[in-house]
């Protein structure tokens, strides 16, 4: 991260956010455009005053694991759904477990034979400890141009945008082409009622769309400077390997040179010497073109080296010094846990070692295990995978997604271009995918990269920049559901 001052940036935001798996931790910009417009909500316009309401009223109902309950939070947008007229045979709450409720709604369109857009957000939040905050983390807080509280950014945002888009179409006659669903689940950061994967599970055909939009994108800005409007459309699918080597063992005191803890730790070493091949798919060869024309200097040029067919040895080398751009442009395996031994004077008997791997998508993870097997050479050091894997495809880059995208980001915010990404850590889209269901990870909602505070202290959300995500995805929402003539 030395190069220069822009794409460290860059870099910083989208590995923030691809790390918690949350990754709309749109959080937002410094002092220098907030002493402004106090009576910003004053101003407000009725759908704006709507959308604000519903974020208050998300944001103060606990939703945590611990102590928190989903179906609360579910039954209260049911609740604005049903008072706005939308049938009750269209919003349902669907609980596999108390305090573990899902929303499902459907606004329904004029074309039943065509497949739904799903509108997908989790309402559940990471924990959130008052004493490490300076304001309650569940009182709605509106101070100095910023909206403060658990999951202003992660990712209640968009529940809420999604529930008062949806109320604002029905208000103004909207009529779509097609159904839109609007979900709102559980257990997307901790908990063992994942709503996402319930909800495939056992109502596939309440949440079954021709592709979804979710969190796990979103913009970047600095300093009130909007860079990008990020979208997410792939993951790299997890698959951790245990290395483990046995050894008669013996006592310490007649030491040998066949020992299991060596055996292992060379076969740790020649992992880490190992580099999988680069390998880009349409997500990332976009990822890199685009992130060319924002960057300079060298990186610009080792992102268009990278692109070049074989690509540049010396832009590998270069991008590869990075681990946010080195991860995206080959798979990875890493050590990260050791156990060994089992008394100081004994030689050990048994020495294992957790891999864990970060597989491009597509790439089969059995020729990753063989691969680990060959770099190890070592027949003593048997190498199995922890877990099934669970791959999930790249969703495609189609003109209908990607240029409604395009076109509106355009239209908002001209001159920022739109760039594909792949996370290395997953979100709920990881279930739909695997599920055939296509997910964008996309909300224009821009969050400032040095201030990301999703799963941290005083989440907060730029107020004008959550209008503007209320604008995005309600331009966006209109045109996905539209039939192709009007
Ligand atoms: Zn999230």
């Amino acid at each position: 991260m030395r190069k220069n001052t822009r794409p460290a940036l860059l870099t910083v935001l989208l590995s923030a956010l691809v790390l918690s798996g949350c990754s709309n931790e749109e959080a937002t910009v410094a002092p220098v455009m907030t002493p402004a417009e106090p009576s910003v909500s004053t101003e407000l316009q009725p759908h704006q005053q709507l959308a604000r309401e519903i974020l208050k009223e998300l944001v103060e109902i606990d939703t945590t694991d611990a102590s928190g309950d989903n179906t609360a939070a579910a039954q209260a947008m049911a609740d604005r759904l049903l008072a706005a007229g939308f049938p009750a045979e269209d919003v349902q709450v669907l609980a596999p477990a108390e305090r573990k409720g899902n929303l499902v709604a459907r606004y329904r369109g004029r074309n039943a034979g065509r497949k739904p857009l799903l509108l997908l957000a989790h309402i559940d939040v990471v924990a959130a400890d008052p004493a490490d905050w300076t304001l309650d983390p569940f009182t709605f807080v509106e101070q100095e141009g910023y909206y403060y509280g658990r999951g202003t950014t992660d990712d209640k945002d968009e529940a809420a945008i999604h529930i008062a888009n949806l109320i604002r179409l029905k208000e103004e006659g909207f009529q779509p082409d097609r159904d839109i669903i609007v979900a709102l689940t559980a257990d997307e950061e901790t908990g063992n009622h994942n709503g996402v994967k319930w909800l495939l599970e056992e109502h596939r055909e309440l949440i079954d769309a021709e592709y979804a939009l979710n969190e796990g994108g979103g913009g970047s800005m600095q300093d009130g400077v909007h860079i990008s409007n990020n979208v997410q459309a792939s993951e790299k699918v997890y698959q951790t390997f245990i290395l483990e080597t046995t050894n008669p063992g013996g006592h310490s005191s007649l030491p040998v040179k066949d020992n299991a803890i060596y055996d292992l730790a060379e076969a740790i070493v020649r992992i880490r010497n190992h580099a999988f091949p680069v390998s880009l798919n349409e997500v990332t060869s976009l990822f890199f073109e685009r992130s060319a024309a924002l960057e300079e200097g060298e990186l610009a040029a080792a992102m268009r080296g990278v692109l070049q067919s074989p690509p540049d040895p010396s832009a590998i080398a270069f991008l590869a010094d990075t681990p946010y751009y080195n991860s995206r442009l080959r798979t990875t395996c890493v050590a990260t846990r050791l156990d060994a031994g089992h008394a100081d004077n004994a030689l050990p008997q048994r020495a294992r070692a957790t891999i864990n791997c970060r597989v491009l998508p597509g790439e089969s993870i059995a020729a990753v295990h063989n691969t680990l097997e060959t770099v190890i050479g070592n027949d003593r050091v048997s190498v199995t995978p922890a877990a099934p894997a669970k791959p999930s495809p790249p969703s495609p880059l189609t003109d209908e997604m990607l240029g409604a995208i395009e076109s509106i980001t355009n239209d908002m915010w001209p001159g920022v271009p739109v760039i594909p990404t792949m996370s290395t850590g997953a979100t709920d889209g990881l279930y739909l995918r695997i599920a055939g269901i296509p997910v964008y990870g996309v909300s224009g909602l821009f969050g400032d990269i040095d201030d990301v505070r999703a799963h941290g202290q005083n989440e907060r959300i730029r107020i004008e920049s959550y209008f503007e995500g209320q604008e995005f995805l309600y331009q966006l929402t209109k045109t996905l559901s539209r039939s192709d003539q009007n």
